[in-house]
């Protein structure tokens, strides 16, 4: 980026275009960071191998000479992989390269058990993307203020096979020995790597949960980062603004949720100010985030770092795609997820925070599609599906391709409370009903007797009795005071159980007020 399009005010100020160019500025310091993420790409058997890549299993099950690594043992490349890498890129907005290699990275660790990885590294899968993610500034407490676009430079997206795992809890004699599940290795990876991109831990944290949005929504990756497939690492720099330098940087790892990336990237940004404004340098090195003490440690210094020494495999041939795969895969890939949230912006006028709200998984949005084409309430139904539908959804742990209430039938219980045949707070009772039960919105009203008063009569009576319960408070609204309609509406809806119709008792109540 840049340095000259940068502009900058003394404390936190996001300033230039909003989009390429955007600084948050701390006490003159502008933060510098690049991401790398490693999802684990959602195929049955591991990259190399037919071992199955399922999860929990008994370890070391789910091994064969190939993901042992014993002499002898050749690699086959497993196409499923390719298919998902190459969803996820095209999705992330990246140019998928025809032609890439594998390439042997040397290291040795008890859970890389050949002493080398297979990975990519000169010519990757594929590169130079640019995705735009939508970010806002957060006030103190963390709550969006305004979002705007901000594009994404990512560099790479390259396939690899993931290690083993040292296990050192829950066996016998873990404080004398260290034990090895090689079940993960050989589980096919797509690292995606970005340019130094973010200039603060919020931009940061809206790209890692737009990436995981995206790989869930195009099938590529579960990207639950609680279960592992799904992994962080930062490189953080701070310079002094306008500088256009990087500051030396240092990598995170162990980052393993989203909050826990955004501490230590906060952490860091403070320890390097604190050393730098008193004169000290900093080193290049690896640091853990430890959260249970809520600080970086040094895990390795630059002099320590590996060489890797990257050589082509020379058991796999060169990856060459076909364009025509390339364009079978773009094209079964379905609306992107910001796509369809500007498209449900504009088509059924909601705010962006419902928006993206229904947009957050595909399945709720298809859930809310297909209920808008039974019932033509767009917004009610929003508002529906967000809070009571969510709520019952979240409680109950399943998807909304999984909810007990199918979206015709809660389009069903929309236009019955829309129609004034039942209230909005009995609309809730009746949802919670139907979820439980599976029954229709027609059923479990007959069943339970609901009946929506709309009676202007009956209603009537309630008013009266209210004006005469509040004289204060009509002598206010008399007087001038009409914002205590509402408390009367409130009144009256209480008064009836909840069963009044509101329309008719706004109505009678401006009739009575008068
Ligand atoms: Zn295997």
């Amino acid at each position: 980026m840049g340095a000259a399009a940068e502009q900058f005010s003394s404390r936190l100020a996001v300033c230039g275009d909003l989009g390429i160019g955007t600084v948050q500025m701390n006490n003159g310091w502008e933060t510098v960071i690049g991401l790398e993420i490693h999802a684990q790409l959602s195929t049955e058997s591991k990259i190399f191998c037919g071992c199955s890549t399922r999860f929990g299993d008994e370890p070391n099950s789910n091994t064969c000479p190939v993901c042992l690594g014993l002499p002898g043992a050749l690699p086959v490349l497993n196409m499923r992989a390719v298919e998902l890498g190459a969803r996820a890129a095209i999705a992330l907005g990246l140019h998928i390269n025809e032609r890439s290699i594998f390439a042997r990275k040397n290291y040795f660790y008890p859970d890389l058990p050949k002493g080398y990885q297979i990975s990519q590294y000169d010519q990757p899968f594929s590169s130079h993307g640019e995705l735009e993610i939508m970010t806002a500034l957060r006030d103190d407490a963390g709550h969006p203020k305004d979002w705007f676009p901000k594009k994404i430079r990512i560099t790479r997206l390259h396939l690899e096979e993931d290690a083993g795992k040292n296990v050192h809890e829950g066996l016998p004699d873990v404080d004398r020995y260290s034990y090895i599940d090689l079940n993960r290795a050989g589980t096919p990876l797509a690292e995606i790597v970005t340019e130094p991109e973010f200039r603060s831990s919020w931009e940061a944290h809206d790209y890692v949960n737009h990436v995981r949005r995206v790989l869930r929504w195009v099938g590529a990756s579960e990207a639950d980062m609680e279960k592992g497939n799904l992994r962080c690492e930062a490189n953080v720099s701070v310079r002094r603004a306008g500088d256009d330098r990087f500051g030396t940087k240092v990598e995170l790892k162990n980052l393993n949720s989203v909050r826990f990336m955004q501490r230590a990237i906060e952490y860091e940004v403070e320890r390097h100010i604190k050393v730098l404004e008193s004169g000290g340098t900093l080193t290049q090195e690896t640091r853990l985030w430890d959260e249970r003490a809520g600080e970086t440690r040094t895990m390795r210094s630059k002099e320590e770092a590996h060489d890797y020494r990257y050589f082509p495999e020379p058991d796999l041939s060169p990856l060459v795609l076909a364009r025509e795969f390339i364009d079978q895969v773009r094209s079964s890939i379905p609306e992107l997820p910001e796509v369809r949230r500007r498209r449900f912006s504009e088509q059924y006028g909601l705010s962006y925070s419902d928006a993206s709200q229904l947009t957050a998984d595909r399945s709720l949005a298809d859930y809310y599609e297909r209920a808008v084409a039974t019932s033509g309430n767009a917004r009610g139904l929003a508002n529906w599906i967000r809070s009571e539908l969510v709520r019952e959804l979240d409680t109950a742990g399943v998807t909304a391709s999984d909810s007990p209430i199918p979206p015709e039938e809660l389009a069903r219980l929309i236009k019955l409370i829309d129609e004034g045949k039942i209230s909005g707070k009995q609309g809730k009772d009746v949802l919670v009903e139907m979820f439980k039960t599976r029954k229709g919105a027609a059923a479990v009203v007959a069943e339970q007797g609901m009946v929506q008063m709309s009676d202007a009569k009956e209603i009537d009576s309630i008013i009266d009795s209210v004006l005469d319960a509040n004289p204060q408070q009509l002598a206010s609204y008399r007087s001038g005071k009409e914002a205590l309609l509402g408390f009367f509406v409130g009144q009256v809806m209480k008064a009836s159980s909840g069963k009044a119709n509101p329309k008719v008792v706004n109505e009678r109540l401006r009739e009575k007020l008068k």
